[in-house]
């Protein structure tokens, strides 16, 4: 079977709709961390003109370094007032058509050829075979846009030095000092 016909199949099996109840929007940065890459963080820029430092914060688990530095690999959407800046007054999602891989596919996730569901009310609900291989092959090009970040900033991170006392992310594009 086609790969994407398998993962369509599990999808059916565990029914899902979106109540857009935003709960998934919600929480704060221990509990909500909506990852995003380089790619997605441009795309939310040039939807709403905001500056990267506006959009993203690094991912809130370091790694000390040896020299006394610290470093992180991913970046996070920002988290305010307990929900994600992006989650409009009414509930709705206000970069729904620029939203990250992770907003697309929550309830699910691959993890190998595995699908992991996390927590969701629309779990069991209801879904279109159309709907359920819309959502698997979403899920396939999250789990192949995350792989090629991964293999990216490893590079990066084996071709950089952290330096002494620095906060720093890496990611594809390079090694971010943090400020402040
Ligand atoms: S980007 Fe949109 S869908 Fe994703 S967490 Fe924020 S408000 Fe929710």
């Amino acid at each position: 079977m086609h790969r994407i016909e398998a993962i369509s199949r599990e999808i059916m099996t565990n029914g899902f709709r979106c109540r857009q109840c935003g709960a998934c929007c919600r929480g704060d940065e221990q509990t909500s961390r909506v990852i995003v890459s380089p790619p997605e963080i441009d795309r939310i820029i040039k939807a709403t003109g905001l500056e990267r430092n506006g959009i993203v914060v690094p991912y809130p688990e370091f790694i000390e370094s040896d020299k006394g530095g610290r470093f992180t690999f991913e970046w996070c959407l920002r988290n305010e007032g307990g929900k994600c800046i992006f989650l409009a007054e009414d509930g709705q999602c206000s970069i729904y058509s620029v939203r990250p891989w992770i907003c697309r596919t929550y309830p699910f996730a691959l993890d190998g050829d595995t699908i992991t569901i996390s927590e969701c009310p629309g779990i069991g609900e209801e879904i279109t075979p159309e709907e359920a291989d819309a959502l698997a092959t979403c899920l396939v090009k999250r789990q192949e846009a995350e792989e090629e970040e991964e293999n990216a900033v490893l590079k990066i991170f084996s071709s950089h030095t952290i330096p002494m006392g620095k906060t720093v992310v890496f990611d594809s594009r390079g090694m971010w000092s943090i400020h402040g």
